[in-house]
């Protein structure tokens, strides 16, 4: 994806400002302060910086909780492995701005007193982070290539290619920040919140939160893809409206079936709803949504919305890492349900068992590989019911 935007209008973030040489870097942002612990939580919680990984935890509190293991040198990773096919947000990061990301990385490791740094990221930012780190004359930091598979990304996967494993989720009781990499606490923060952190640490939180809602601050990045002619990554304020995004991107909303908000473990939705919704936890709730990563995905009115997410829910049954045996088995088997709905199958019980094959998978795996694919399935039958009820009948509104 080529095209990349800053949308933020008077404060210099993240790619507004992009420079992937040092003292070009150094010359605009500024020295990095040197911050203890307390300091970096105190400046957390009073941004209420979340992560942009996709699970929008609260920084302050991994970072807390790592520190609270009381290691004497816990590890920290810089993840960047974007599983995820519809974003590159990262990948465009670390490309435009790769002193940020290192910058946020130096902070919490020399916080925590951490000897063993790491950086993990996607085959398209290898080159890049290397260049970056000679040019910093950084020998310490690893920089480790991440495989291109949905689930790489998942914390306790990057903590068991980091140790020499496979890059697959762990069977864990243990959280990673008491135990990761090698039994040692391990912070694993992804890279745009790294970036942010530079930020913050550079301008205070009040700076910080002069963007975005109030319990939603800041900026973030986000990946644009699918239907529509200005494609790329940009970056908006947290709680942007979905259907003014898309506008100003020239998207005629009347031409628009469905987005889906999150990336492929996301949610649809609605076309028609797109004016009145927010790229905000609290805004996506009602679909089941959050921005998750950052993933905007446009499903025009010419194609179908179940084609389009049996498509999907095939693809994600073939992301399954093998090891717990109602993700291996369940998820294929839910796909092929969804796809022969997509078919325009004409057999009643097909919702039914799409129902029943979602409550099965969900909650039994060792990641959230399992729930968020029979989130993402209900999600389409629910957007798409008339669809549903069309294509039981042998009828498709765009094959018509
Ligand atoms: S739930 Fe699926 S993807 Fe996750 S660890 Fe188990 S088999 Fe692998």
């Amino acid at each position: 994806m080529s095209i990349s935007t800053s949308e933020r209008v008077g404060v210099a973030r993240l790619l507004s400002t992009p420079t992937p040489d040092l003292a070009e870097h150094r010359a605009h942002f500024g020295p990095l302060p040197c911050l203890d612990v307390p300091q970096l939580v105190d400046l957390l919680k009073c941004a209420g910086l979340v992560g942009r990984g996709g699970a929008g935890f609260p920084t302050w509190r991994k970072l807390a909780d790592v520190a609270a293991a009381g290691a004497r040198h816990p590890v920290v990773v810089a993840n960047g492995a974007e599983g995820e096919p519809l974003s590159d947000k990262d990948a465009v990061l670390l490309h435009r701005s790769p002193h940020l990301v290192l910058d946020g990385l130096a902070l919490v490791a020399s916080a925590l007193g951490a000897r063993e740094v790491h950086v993990y990221v996607g085959a398209a930012a290898v080159q890049s982070v290397r260049a970056a780190l000679a040019e910093r004359g950084d020998r310490r930091t690893q920089l480790t290539e991440a495989p291109d598979a949905f689930v790489a990304g998942e914390e306790s996967a990057v903590v068991n290619r980091l140790q020499g494993g496979p890059a697959l989720p762990l069977d864990r009781t243990l959280r990673v920040t008491r135990s990761g990499v090698r039994g040692r606490p391990t912070l694993v923060q992804n890279v745009e919140t790294l970036a942010h952190l530079a930020l913050l640490a550079r301008y205070g939180p009040d700076w910080f939160r002069a963007a975005g809602r109030p319990d939603e601050a800041g900026t973030r990045l986000l990946t644009l893809s699918g239907d529509l002619a200005r494609r790329g990554v940009l970056e908006v304020e947290s709680g942007a409206g979905l259907g003014a995004l898309l506008a100003r991107r020239g998207v005629d909303l009347r031409d628009v079936r469905a987005v889906l908000v999150g990336g492929y473990h996301g949610a649809w939705v609605p076309g028609a709803e797109l004016a009145h919704t927010e790229l905000s936890v609290a805004s996506l709730r009602r679909f089941g949504a959050a921005p998750g990563a950052g993933v905007v995905h446009v499903l025009g009115t010419r194609r179908c919305g179940l084609a389009a997410s049996a498509e999907i829910a095939s693809w994600l049954g073939q992301q399954s890492a093998r090891q717990c045996g109602p993700c291996v088995n369940g998820l294929p088997a839910l796909a092929d349900v969804l796809t022969r709905l997509a078919r325009r199958e004409r057999t009643p019980g097909l919702v039914r068992e799409v129902h029943r094959l979602s409550e099965v998978v969900t909650g039994r795996g060792s990641c959230r590989h399992p729930d968020g694919t029979a989130r993402f399935v209900r999600s389409a039958l629910a957007v798409f019911d008339n669809d549903v009820a069309a294509h039981l009948q042998g009828a498709c509104e765009v094959a018509a």
